[in-house]
Parts: structure tokens; C-alpha cells; sequence
């Protein structure tokens, strides 16, 4: 595997690959890698002929407040697991590579950023759509795996893609969880053993209200209530628990179409997301 720290360099190194028309195949992530982010890598090598991951912890989507200092950072660690996984290219540049002095850009998807963490991390989702941009521009991938962990943030993406008429596809991959079902994150592991403990409370409050989905209840604030009333056992303090509609992530009363219950919650200073679609 080849690390690349300049967007010239990788763009020169993948241009023989380019020119004898083999695909490529592009993972983004912020490093503190676990098997989520594998996960993503996997299917690439699956789908494509040449593998790129990149580590980039992007200042512009973290707000002020935010724990962009504190956020895990093992970028020697997380190579070599991209190694092993069988990724060919990663990509590790400075916070100066993406944002030399003068840039002035940014991309805001609006509609599908007004609720969730796009109303709960203001400006967020302007930093995370501007990178992703930028990073499909550079690598010109011809597919990009992105985790439903993160369902606003793809969804965000895929309307970005094809408002922009960018050139890729994207791959959305379903969440990988610890046994007790919690969500792989890199924030896990600035838990607390105690709150580690009390935050698999996310899923199983998302499983239960699932089930009841699945037996028939369609009512959006009973959904919401039993996944915050699992959570309200313990210390988390719910930052939302919001049933929306997919993939426009609009609240709805009543479940009549694709639909998604997301949840943040804290615990401490580290904030966690999770998920469960609900399909008709
Ligand atoms: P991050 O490093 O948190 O920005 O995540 C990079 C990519 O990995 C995003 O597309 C995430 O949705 C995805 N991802 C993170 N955690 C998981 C997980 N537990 N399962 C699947 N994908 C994940």
C-alpha cells in the first residue's frame, strides 16, 4: 500500500491505473479506524480493481464547541490496518493541503440538512459535504462507500452527487456493531467504561421500537418514545430521537413510506448517532 500526502502525488499515481480504464473504488474516513471502516474498504476491494481510503480529521465540520482536539488520531495504526485490509492507495493529507489560505468554496445541500444533526451541529454538514467534494474531485473514484451509521450524511452525499452531477457512484454499507450492538465508532473509545457500558441502551431502544414497527405500530411518536424511554434508564442525555422520512430526512407523523429512527445521544463530552431504517 502507498500513502500519499499531496493531492499531486495521488492524483499522479493513480493515472496509470486510470488510463488502462480500471476502476477505482474510494473510502473516506476521519482514521481511528475499526471494522465499520473495513467494512467499507472490503467492498470496494470487492467491486473495484484499485483500492483508496483516505484520513482526513476535517476541521470545517466540527463546530466550535466540538471535540475536534480530542478526537482520536492513530494514523501509523490505521495504515497498517489499511495494509492488511489490502487497500493499494491512502490518502493522509495536511489540514493545509485541503485548505490552503484562500479558500473560499463551500457546498450546502439544504432540505435534507434541516433536522437531526443538521439542526443540532449547525454548519456541520456544509464541512462535511465541502470535503467529501473535494475529495471525490481529487480522487475521481468511480465508486464511494459511505456507512449507513451515518444515514443524514449519506443522504446529504447522494443529494449532492446528483445535484452536482458529480461522475460516482455511491455505496451505502450497513452498520457494523460490537455484540452487545452498539455502533462502531471512533468515539467508543473515549467512553468511559461505565457509559461504554450503559451506551448499548441506543440499540437496544432502536431494536425495540423496530419490532414494534415491524408488528404493525406506525405511529411515529410511539416509536420515538421507546427508544427514549431505553435510554432515559441511564446516564446518556438525548440530544434527539427523531422518526424522519428517506430519503428527504423530513419528520413525519405517521410511518406510510421508507422511513429511518435516528438517535445522539451524550455521554460526557462524547456524543454517539445510531439508526434502524424502517422499510414498508
Ligand atoms: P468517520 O471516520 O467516522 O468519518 O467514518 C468514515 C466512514 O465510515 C463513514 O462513511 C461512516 O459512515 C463509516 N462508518 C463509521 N462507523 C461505521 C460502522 N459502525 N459501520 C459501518 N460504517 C461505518
Amino acid at each position: 500500500m502507498k500513502i500519499k500526502r499531496t493531492i499531486e502525488e495521488l492524483r499522479r499515481s493513480l493515472e496509470p491505473a486510470r488510463l488502462k480504464g480500471k476502476t477505482i473504488g474510494f473510502c473516506p474516513t476521519m482514521g481511528a479506524l475499526h471494522e465499520g471502516h473495513l467494512s467499507l474498504v472490503q467492498k470496494s476491494l470487492e467491486e473495484t480493481d484499485l483500492t483508496v481510503a483516505s484520513i482526513f480529521v476535517n476541521p470545517t465540520q466540527f463546530g466550535p464547541e466540538e471535540d475536534l482536539s480530542s478526537y482520536p488520531r492513530d494514523e501509523e495504526k490505521d495504515c497498517r490496518l489499511l495494509e492488511e485490509a489490502g487497500c493499494d492507495f491512502v490518502f493522509c493529507p495536511k489540514v493545509q493541503e485541503i485548505y490552503p489560505n484562500g479558500a473560499c468554496t463551500t457546498v450546502r445541500v439544504t432540505g435534507v440538512t434541516d433536522h437531526l444533526c443538521g439542526a443540532s451541529r449547525p454548519g456541520h454538514f456544509e464541512g462535511v459535504a465541502t470535503v467529501v467534494s473535494k475529495l471525490l474531485n481529487i480522487v475521481g473514484p468511480h465508486r464511494a462507500y459511505f456507512g449507513i451509521k451515518d444515514a443524514q450524511q449519506l443522504c446529504v452525499i447522494e443529494t449532492m452527487v446528483r445535484d452536482l452531477d458529480m461522475p460516482v457512484l455511491i455505496r451505502p454499507c450497513p452498520i457494523v456493531r460490537e455484540d452487545d450492538g452498539l455502533a462502531l465508532s471512533s468515539r467508543n473509545r473515549r467512553l468511559t467504561k461505565e457509559h461504554r457500558n450503559e451506551a448499548s441502551c441506543l440499540n437496544r431502544g432502536l431494536c425495540k421500537a423496530k419490532a414494534l414497527f415491524d408488528g404493525g405500530e406506525r405511529n411515529a411518536a410511539t416509536l420515538e418514545k421507546t427508544v427514549r424511554d431505553e435510554i432515559e434508564t441511564n446516564s446518556g442525555r438525548v440530544d434527539y430521537v427523531e422518526v424522519v422520512s428517506m430519503p428527504d430526512c423530513q419528520p413525519i407523523k405517521t410511518v406510510s413510506d421508507r422511513a429511518l429512527i435516528a438517535c445522539a445521544v451524550q455521554y460526557g463530552d462524547v456524543r454517539l448517532i445510531d439508526n434502524v431504517l424502517l422499510d414498508i
